[in-house]
């Protein structure tokens, strides 16, 4: 190896599909194997939820690498973060056992989400003609601050002349644009920003260069992870805009948003569930008919981490799988939730969409195109056996394998680990 290139290894793992792929569950398997854990987008709106013996963890700014004692778990600059509810999980953690003084870095250049920002959100998309489906919690608008270059930044908080007018012009600006909208600013806002505030000062307490950090930790030949927030399908650029958040989930939004360069890392692994879901609006070729949607939602407990909102079900889509693993470079796929497809006799794969301009194999750029796009589907035997208890995949049944097989043609994409159930140890590694 040269000098100056990094000896430890550097991975990232992220979603493929619209999030809410079982990212929590994977990273937390990874995390133990690892020194450092770091997220690199997204806010508050992304739940991880992890379960660890009997214990539930649901986790919204804090990587789940802080289930795992000593880990190092940073948010990086491309990260946006709610100081209160920050606050919130970090103590909620510590009541709970967990320690976490020391062992979270937020990235200096992260920038907050305040209260502003939330109510803005929520007001825009009461009022919007086309609804996104935000979770309403002000990331959009404050990454709408960070492009505009009025946004509020971690390192801010050395110049409280700075922070305060920063603050002052946000609170104008979202006050013209809420009453533009027909709403109003509540009259305690300022005390809500004053609360955030205070919170933010001591996010301030824990900044770090986290590009320095990761780069450091490497050349120590330390292993970090690299955690992607929603999925490929949601990110700004490569998603189904404009149903799409307001960051770059995909792996070149790992090295922006945590500070190293695209050389570092060495892999990238895309979460993948056993069949599709999407919460909030915008299309899904591979819906089901409100039965079966049902039926997934119970078999797979389908609802929102952070909203409680019931996603959609549908097949999985390889025409979005083999796209997710093009935009990302994917060298490996972690296929979840296979479990949750016990039962069925027979499962269904998309492998192309029929559209008015033909059939097509490629995930379009035309959002609108897949409004009417017309799932093809390839249709395979089902196990109906239970695969809670495999943990090689010779213990999975013989149409199961088959299942993962295709997926990895289709995908042209190796499958490296298989998750047959929440807990830690159901999970298959390649
Ligand atoms: P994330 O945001 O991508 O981490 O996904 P969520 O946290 O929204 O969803 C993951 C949910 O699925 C959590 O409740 C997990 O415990 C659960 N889960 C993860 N992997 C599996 C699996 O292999 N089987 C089953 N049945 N549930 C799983």
């Amino acid at each position: 190896m040269s000098e100056g290139r990094s000896s430890g290894n550097c991975t990232v793992v992220l979603g493929c599909q619209w999030g809410d792929e079982g990212k929590g569950k994977i990273v937390d398997v990874l995390a133990a194997e690892v020194h450092v854990v770091a997220r690199y987008q997204g806010g508050a709106n992304a739940g991880h939820t992890v379960h660890v013996g009997d214990d539930e963890f649901i986790l919204h700014q804090i990587p789940s690498g802080i289930l795992h004692p000593g880990k190092r778990c940073l948010l990086g600059n491309g990260v946006v973060i709610e100081p209160l509810g920050f606050a919130e999980e970090y103590e909620g953690l510590e009541a709970r056992g967990i320690t976490v003084e020391g062992r979270v870095g937020v990235s200096q250049k992260a920038h907050l989400v305040m209260p502003y920002h939330r109510l803005l959100d929520q007001v825009s998309e009461d009022q919007a003609t086309q609804k996104i489906g935000t979770t309403g919690r002000g990331i959009g608008p404050a990454y709408e601050d960070k492009a505009g270059r009025r946004g509020l930044r971690v390192s801010d908080f050395v110049h409280p002349d700075r922070v305060a007018s920063l603050v002052e012009e946000g609170v104008q600006r979202a006050r013209r644009r809420v009453t533009l909208l027909g709403g109003e600013l509540p009259g305690d806002i300022g005390a809500m920003v004053e609360e955030a505030l205070v919170a933010a000062e001591r996010l301030h307490g824990l900044a770090t260069d986290t590009g320095l950090e990761i780069l450091n930790a490497l050349r120590r030949g330390q292993d970090v992870l690299l955690e992607g927030a929603q999925g490929t399908a949601l990110d700004l650029d490569h998603g189904t805009y404009p149903f799409v958040t307001s960051s770059n989930t995909t792996a070149g939004g790992a090295a922006t948003g945590s500070g190293i360069g695209p050389t570092a890392i060495d892999e990238v692994i895309g979460v993948v569930k056993a069949y599709t879901t999407r919460v909030g609006n915008g299309p899904l070729p591979t819906g089901f008919q409100p039965e079966l949607d049902e039926k997934f939602r119970e078999l797979g407990g389908e609802f929102g981490a952070t909203t409680g909102r019931p996603r959609r079900c549908g097949w999985f889509d390889a025409v979005l799988a083999r796209y997710a693993a093009r935009v990302n470079g994917l060298t490996g796929l972690a296929v979840t939730k296979l479990d949750v497809l016990d039962t069925l006799p027979e499962i269904s794969i998309a492998t192309a969409y029929r559209t008015s301009c033909g059939e097509i194999h490629e995930f379009p750029a035309d959002t609108w195109q897949l409004d009417e796009a017309e799932p093809v589907y390839e249709t395979l035997p089902g196990w109906e056996a239970p695969t809670g208890e495999a943990r090689t995949l010779a213990d999975l049944p013989a149409a199961a394998r088959r299942y993962l097989d295709r997926i990895e043609e289709l995908t042209e994409t190796p499958v490296q680990m298989v998750s047959v159930g929440t807990r830690r140890r159901q999970i298959i590694r390649v």
